[in-house]
């Protein structure tokens, strides 16, 4: 009987042969039909509902039980004009992945019949039953359920055939117990912020909302080989695996032609995504052999994050389709680059202005300085608490590995805006005179459009990165709910844009002309700010050592990083801003702390037995054949020759075993470690000890076990190996 490895590459190759082509589709004709948008709230809604519903998005007024009970009617005429039978209130648990529970839209009648039946109070809120959520104590420290209420301000969709609702998840007391609600908080501060500081420009500004462009990158890997390797299917990355002799030196799989079984995957998977109303527009071979990127117009963040949830979910449904599995873990394989989740993030005012554009006059090139230099200022003050925003034990590998954006948070904004800032600095305090203010507007202020069309400065080292009209968080991971990241750099830039207004009026009181008052206080950021920014290689080695000397953090594991969350700063800025209290925070930060200690907990678990049930017996055959053949050279050879042509053999016996017994001896040690930090009452004190202790021994175990996988008959060998894995 052939091994599990070559059943699953026979598999993978007849699989290849049978690939399908989508049908084509013209994406005009198809784009927001599964969605419950404008067009279809306008045929199957009242006009007066339809107005309210619009007006809760746009000004988050409240929506009436009568108009509740409208919408839902409209809904699911909606619904079941497209085929659905059920309907879900779609959430984002702090699981990272979405819950839904589907119920059935029709009721059976007295009369042995059914009817079809969606109320309004089915639409506004729900009880899931939703205790194994993670909750951090919320739930059982004020023994009070969790309910899901619906949020207007992102649009119903159809999955499959489900109504699909999206909703905050939140515990009867108010705490939030999932990404979506503080992120929706978020979005009101800053946007109730920024409006008041847009109005300094302009004042028809009644509304700023955040945007968010995400880029996916995401590995494929055949259904069939993904199967045979048991920690790929468990924790969603390899954990031993010798490095393909050919990997991505060659560079030739960037942007290279993208294979047809994967272009009919990304076909199939835009084609839905079209249908449920999200903009994909980009596609490309990434770095590592099998890594590809998608990336959708940007949006309105809480669109955009839902959307990202989303297609995560709908890549991994197309892709089954096509016998593919898709790997969102930010470091599939050991040696090849790992996945992001780029954050393209800007604010965009109701009048139609991004805020991080520079504009055509001199007036609103001193708006776009005024955002951009706020934003500056509070990634500057705020450094650590966007470096917790995107830890996790999957980012762990990626940060800091020579390939992704480096754990030190850093900003880049090119070399004329620093030139621009640095001219800026340069002004004395107090008003301008004319002469000054004609020169600012002339020649610093009125320049910026100019020097940044040519503007080529393009740092793709840096974990933050300003890209001529909006700040790139690249050390987003791939997996992660883009939600987290949000929800900082909102609030953040919220706390700033208050501060900030806060000087500039003071000034403004005081007598000074409001330019002169903005000019001012920007300098203050400017200078204040400096630290943060840095234009140099955010790979290299001299960078971390530089970092150093210059103060900046270079956090590198999760369980430190996430403490920022609870340092006193960054429980008064949440409280501050009305982001999230200090339960939410702790309770929070202790999820998290748990996640990433049940991560690497199952990591050494799968680890261990796949050591002990694979690698080791399977080395122990292939020692038993040599000591076979040694034995049988011994019988025909005299001694002399023996010695002489079996010698590499021993050696070979011998080293098999060596190997062997550090394995097994370093697993156990392993287990010791486990148990040891297993009992300890506190969550933090658990995920350092796995950080520090368990952690260390997965590398060595798999350094043994890579070892024997070079050594041992390759027909022998159980796991499908890299270069079949990432060569698909
Ligand atoms: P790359 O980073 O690969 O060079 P681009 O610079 O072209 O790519 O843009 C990347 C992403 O930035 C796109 O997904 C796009 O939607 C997003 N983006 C562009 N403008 C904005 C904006 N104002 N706000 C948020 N995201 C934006
Ligand atoms: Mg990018």
């Amino acid at each position: 009987m052939p091994s599990i490895r070559f059943s699953a590459l026979q598999a993978n190759t007849n699989r290849k042969a049978v690939e399908y082509e989508p049908e084509n589709f013209v994406v005009s004709q198809i784009f927001g039909e599964n969605v419950f948008n404008k067009k279809a709230m306008r045929e199957f809604m009242s006009a007066e509902a339809y107005n309210s519903v619009l007006a809760a998005m746009d000004k988050g007024s409240k929506i009436g039980r009568d108009i509740a009970d409208q919408v839902a009617s409209g809904m699911k005429s909606w619904s079941l004009s497209k085929g659905a039978t059920h309907y879900t209130h779609w959430f984002q648990p702090l699981t990272g992945a979405t819950a839904e529970k589907h119920d059935s839209f029709f009721q059976p009648t007295p009369g042995g019949e059914a009817i079809e039946k969606f109320t309004g109070s089915l639409l506004v809120q729900q009880e899931p039953d939703a205790s194994s959520f993670p909750n951090g104590g919320i739930r059982n420290t004020f023994e009070a359920r969790g309910y899901t209420a619906w949020d207007p301000t992102s649009p119903a969709f159809i999955m499959g055939r489900t109504l699909c609702i999206p909703t905050v998840f939140v515990a009867y007391t108010g705490e939030a117990l999932d990404f979506k609600t503080p992120l929706l908080r978020a979005l009101q501060v800053v946007d109730q912020e920024a409006t008041a500081v847009a109005q300094y420009f302009d004042k028809n500004v009644k509304k700023v909302h955040a945007t968010l462009g995400w880029e996916q990158e995401y590995f494929l890997v055949d259904t069939a080989l993904y199967e045979a390797r048991p920690d790929l299917k468990l924790t969603g990355r390899t954990l031993l695996g010798h490095s393909a002799a050919k990997g991505q030196q060659l560079d030739d799989h960037y942007f290279g032609s993208i294979p047809d079984r994967v272009r009919f995957f990304m076909r199939e998977f835009e084609y839905e995504s079209y249908r449920l109303g999200i903009p994909v527009t980009t596609r490309h071979n990434e770095v590592a052999p099998s890594q590809f990127e998608m990336a959708p117009m940007f949006e309105e963040a809480n669109i955009s994050v839902d959307h990202n949830s989303l297609v995560m979910d709908l890549m991994d449904k197309v892709a089954r389709r096509h016998n593919f599995k898709v790997l969102c873990h930010e470091k599939p394989y050991a040696g090849v680059n790992g996945s992001g989740k780029h954050n393209n993030w800007s604010l965009a005012t109701d009048t139609g202005i991004n805020l991080l554009s520079p504009g055509k006059t001199p007036k609103t090139n001193l708006q776009f300085l005024t955002f951009f230099v706020n934003t500056l200022k509070a990634v500057h003050d705020h450094a650590d608490l966007l470096r917790a925003a995107i830890a996790s034990a999957g980012n762990d590998h990626r940060l800091g590995a020579n390939e992704a954006p480096p754990a030190i948070i850093s900003a880049f904004i090119g070399s004329q805006l620093t030139e621009t800032l640095n001219a800026l600095e340069k002004l004395e305090k107090g008003s301008l005179s004319p002469e000054q203010k004609t020169e600012l507007k002339l020649n610093v202020v009125g320049k910026i459009p100019e020097i940044l069309l040519d503007n080529t400065d393009r740092n793709r080292t840096s974990p933050f990165a300003f890209t001529g009209n909006k700040f790139e968080f690249r050390a987003v991971g791939s997996s992660a709910n883009c939600a987290q990241p949000m929800t900082v750099m909102n609030t953040i830039m919220a706390n700033q844009l208050r501060a900030f207004r806060k000087e500039v009026d003071g000034l403004i009181e005081g007598g000074m002309k409001k330019d002169d008052a903005i000019f001012n206080v920007l300098r203050d950021c400017i200078e204040e700010s400096k630290s943060i920014r840095f234009e140099g290689d955010g790979y290299s080695d001299d960078w971390v050592t530089a970092a150093e000397k210059l103060g900046f953090k270079n956090v590198k594991s999760t369980p430190q990083a996430l403490d920022f969350y609870i340092s006193e700063k960054a429980l008064s800025l949440f409280e501050d801003n009305g982001v999230m209290n200090r339960v939410e925070v702790a309770a929070r930060h202790e999820i998290l702390l748990e996640e990433y200690q049940k991560k690497i907990q199952i990591e050494s678990r799968v680890l261990g037995d796949i050591a002990g049930n694979h690698v080791v017996p399977t080395a122990i055959t292939y020692q038993n054949r040599l000591i076979e053949n040694v034995r049988g050279l011994k019988e025909v050879l005299d001694q002399k020759k023996f010695e002489k042509v079996a010698k590499e053999q021993l050696q070979m016996i011998e080293e098999i075993s060596e190997r062997i017994s550090s394995i097994i001896g370093d697993k156990e040690a392993m287990i010791a470690a486990r148990k040891k930090f297993n009992k300890l009452a506190l969550a933090k004190d658990k995920a350092v000890g796995y950080c520090d202790v368990v952690f260390p021994y997965l590398d060595k175990i798999r350094y043994q076990c890579d070892k024997l996988e070079l050594l041992v008959d390759d027909e022998l060998w159980p796991l499908p190996k890299y270069r079949e894995l990432i060569f698909a």
